[in-house]
């Protein structure tokens, strides 16, 4: 597939994907409003997800604790029992990173104030961002794309398989390949806003196993939809195999008696009182 193509394609589906989530639509308008470090902790608690889900967690927690200074001293517990009762999916293990991250924040510059990053260039925010997560790729790249605006599409599990039954990337591509697939065929100022669609997609209908392709508002543009209504079929058919295996059950019930022993068909009508 030519890069023009690709591109053209994978434009396609996100316009598809916008018009079918559109409560996941134009994140990065909901985000331009926000400090530096709520966009952070976004892009922290989004990881290895969409970067929406993130900015739930992000309010859902800030909903409960003063500040972010609070939630690192409230330590990972407390942090999870209160995503978790607000809703949020995946609190214990979001609330360890969360807490580790403002954990590392604050032992390496002494403070949560990140005045110091006000005039930063790429290679700085890119050190603090390894100075802050370690060498966690897809957490480093969420942060530098949700946070700091950089170009750089995270190559999370979830993008890897979307993009492979889109289409978008060959079946052979790793998730480091497709996530530079992305990043290269749309432009700079659509990233952010693409990635967490592809993302919600993933979350909400292109699960790993049985993706619901019915629903999923990209099936028009997919080479996989088929295979997987088909599978769905087949799925339902033996459902309705089932069904039938009762009638037969029903079937033979009736030709038991109330001490479950068989009885003939002349015997059953003059039970009923059909015959003498
Ligand atoms: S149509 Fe099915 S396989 Fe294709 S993206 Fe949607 S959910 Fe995934």
């Amino acid at each position: 597939m030519s890069g023009e193509h690709s591109s053209s394609k994978l434009r396609n589906i996100i316009k598809s994907l916008e018009q079918g989530m559109e409560d996941a639509r134009g994140l990065s308008k909901s985000l331009s409003g926000t400090g530096l470090m709520d966009r952070l902790m976004c892009a922290v608690l989004g990881a290895g997800g969409s970067p929406q889900r993130g900015h739930l967690a992000a309010k859902g927690i800030l909903s409960q604790f003063v500040d972010w200074n609070e939630v690192r001293v409230s330590g990972p517990t407390s942090v999870s029992e209160a995503m978790a009762a607000a809703g949020l999916p995946d609190s214990a293990a979001r609330a360890r990173t969360a807490t580790e991250f403002l954990g590392n924040l604050f032992r390496r510059y002494g403070s949560m104030g990140l005045q110091f990053l006000k005039d930063a260039n790429p290679s700085d925010t890119k050190r603090f961002v390894t100075t802050v997560s370690g060498e966690d790729k897809v957490l480093n790249a969420a942060i530098l794309l949700v946070a700091f605006g950089t170009p750089v599409v995270p190559p999370t599990p979830s993008l890897h398989r979307v993009c492979g039954r889109l289409g978008v990337c060959p079946p052979d591509a790793s998730a480091a390949q497709c996530a530079k697939k992305v990043q290269s065929s749309l432009p700079a100022e659509m990233l952010l806003d693409s990635y967490n669609l592809l993302e919600s997609l993933a979350e909400r209908y292109c699960h790993p196993e049985s993706p619901d392709c019915k629903r999923c508002p990209a099936s028009a543009q997919c080479p996989s939809a088929r295979k997987f209504l088909k599978a769905a079929e087949a799925g339902l058919a033996s459902k309705c195999g089932s069904r039938t295996g009762g009638k037969i059950e029903s079937r033979d019930a009736k030709a038991r008696g109330a001490d479950g022993a068989r009885i003939s068909r002349k015997e059953r009508a003059v039970r009923a009182g059909k015959k003498k």
